[in-house]
């Protein structure tokens, strides 16, 4: 078969069931595409034996009559979550060469559903950015348009997929880095409720925020994933939900409760903040956004109109509070422990200064620098307690916005992906870009970017939807038959 990259994870394994592909087949392929697009700076590591060896076992697996629908799937991995057998950057010269003694849960537990994993995928460094163009490794190029970002921090994941060389991958969600470049790169992605995945081998940017997701072709197969990355792991990870895992492909393809096959989704409210759909969002990204929820109307949705107050809030408070959780988690990269050491050094503190400024690229050390500051004596009550409060509004803004509406929906960023080098000077355009997605990472709710249509250039334009706690389900039924009735999600960009 010579279109294995455009089944997606599903379409895959029904291939395989049936007989018509083979997991090294498919391996195979995804590897060869993997290498012909390498300009697309997407992998990081690759590891083609072990992954072909991966890919045997799984077809002998499936010989012995086991059937799996991740069984012999070729993934891929944000190069955030440690792996065993290939390297783990993060993104950063910091960990460079660097291997862990052991697997991510998340990574393991998709290993043990059969999964193949091809290789580890750019980012940002340490998931710190919105473009992958922090990466110390180069950037990534949306496969839309190679002159611009696929977005960040897992901008590698999302080319990966939109590219077709994976079927399905991993990313982290921290302000925004599943969905954001999930819709810039027209693909389907799901950051859960803070807690539903294991952050148990992820490398720590900001604890409170960081959460594990899949991102996919469909919500389909970002559903299948999810069954298998999410569940409780409260042994080594104290933050994660004690609470079973759920099957999230079975109410896929069911309506909801009391509504019918031609309106599958009667009876969903559906909340848009006003706040969301304001001057700030791009007039074509706006437009394609409204005829997305044109369509959820007709599948029996109901639109409210809902607040969030403190929209605008979202930015500073989050830019508050994830540099002071990374300045506390990065302290451990001192050249002692692990990673780069500087080669040459006069003492002790000497090593530590001269290793971190080598090791970490400006924006980190920026990072650092900010965290320092609002945790330190006499401005922690200033910044980093009021940011806690605020943190502390949002969340309840959204339970007032709730209490209208089952699902809330809006853009997911403010324009469609911009050119590599655009805002690459300015730290601050970059902050004001993650307006729509930080709120919900702050509240730890669940959010979902769905491919919606097109803006300016051809470029993709995703869908945010958010659902209350633990509603991963609901959210990707209201995005699967949204999926059902449009073609969005199908598309490839030219030449891929
Ligand atoms: N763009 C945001 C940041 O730079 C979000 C990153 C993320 O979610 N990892 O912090």
């Amino acid at each position: 078969m010579s279109d294995l990259h455009h089944l997606g994870v599903a379409g895959l394994a029904d291939a395989m069931a049936a007989g018509q592909t083979s997991s090294v087949e498919a391996t195979r392929h995804f590897l060869a595409r993997a290498r012909a697009h390498a300009d697309l700076g997407a992998f990081l590591a690759i590891d083609e034996d072990a992954a072909l060896a991966q890919a045997a076992a799984a077809d002998a697996r499936r010989a012995a009559g086991e059937q799996g629908a991740l069984l012999g799937v070729p993934l891929a991995h944000k190069d955030i979550f440690v792996t065993r057998g290939l390297p783990t950057t993060a993104g950063s010269k910091m960990l460079d060469g660097y291997r862990s003694p052991f697997d991510a849960t998340v990574v393991a537990r998709l290993a043990q559903a059969g999964a193949v994993t091809l290789g580890k995928l750019n980012c940002d460094e340490f998931a710190m950015g919105g473009s992958n163009e922090n990466s110390a490794f180069g950037v990534a190029r949306n496969p839309w348009d190679p002159t611009r970002v696929p977005g960040g921090s897992s901008g590698g994941s999302a080319v990966a997929v939109a590219a077709g060389l994976a079927a399905a991958v991993t990313g982290t969600d921290t302000g925004g880095s599943i969905r954001q470049p999930a819709s810039f790169c027209g693909i389907t992605g799901i950051k859960p409720t803070y807690g539903r995945c294991s952050r148990y081998g992820m490398v720590a940017f900001a604890s409170s925020l960081d959460q594990a997701g899949p991102m996919a072709r469909s919500a389909a197969d970002c559903a299948v994933l999810l069954s298998a990355m999410a569940g409780p792991d409260i042994d080594r990870d104290s933050t994660s939900l004690d609470l079973p895992a759920e099957d999230y492909t079975r109410p896929l393809g069911q309506p909801r409760a009391g509504a019918t096959a031609a309106q599958p989704l009667k009876g969903l409210r559906i909340g848009l903040p006003k706040e969301f759909f304001g001057d700030g969002c791009a007039p074509d990204v706006l437009a394609a956004v409204r005829a997305a929820l044109a369509e959820y109307e007709k599948l029996g949705a109901t639109l409210v109109d809902v607040s969030l107050p403190r929209t605008e809030l979202s930015i500073p408070v989050y830019y508050i509070i994830a540099p002071a959780e990374a300045s506390s988690n990065l302290s451990r990269f001192d050249g002692v422990k692990f990673g780069h050491r500087a080669a040459k050094y006069d003492d002790l503190v000497d090593m530590y200064q001269k290793t971190r400024a080598q090791g970490f690229g400006p924006e980190v050390q920026r990072r650092i620098m900010i965290g320092t500051y609002v945790l330190s004596h006499g401005y922690y009550d200033a910044y980093y307690i009021k940011a806690q409060q605020i943190r502390r509004l949002i969340a309840q803004d959204f339970q007032q916005a709730f209490a209208q509406c089952d699902v809330i929906a809006g853009p997911v960023a403010p324009s469609v992906a911009w050119t590599l080098g655009e805002k690459g000077d300015d730290p601050v355009a970059n902050y004001l870009a993650d307006i729509y997605t930080l709120s919900t990472s702050l509240a730890g709710l669940p959010g979902m970017s769905v491919p919606a249509g097109f803006g300016v250039g051809g470029l993709p334009v995703g869908l945010q939807l958010v659902g209350n706690y633990l509603k991963e389900a609901e959210l990707l039924q209201a995005a699967h038959a949204f999926q059902q009735a449009t073609d969005w999600h199908t598309r490839i960009p030219q030449g891929f």
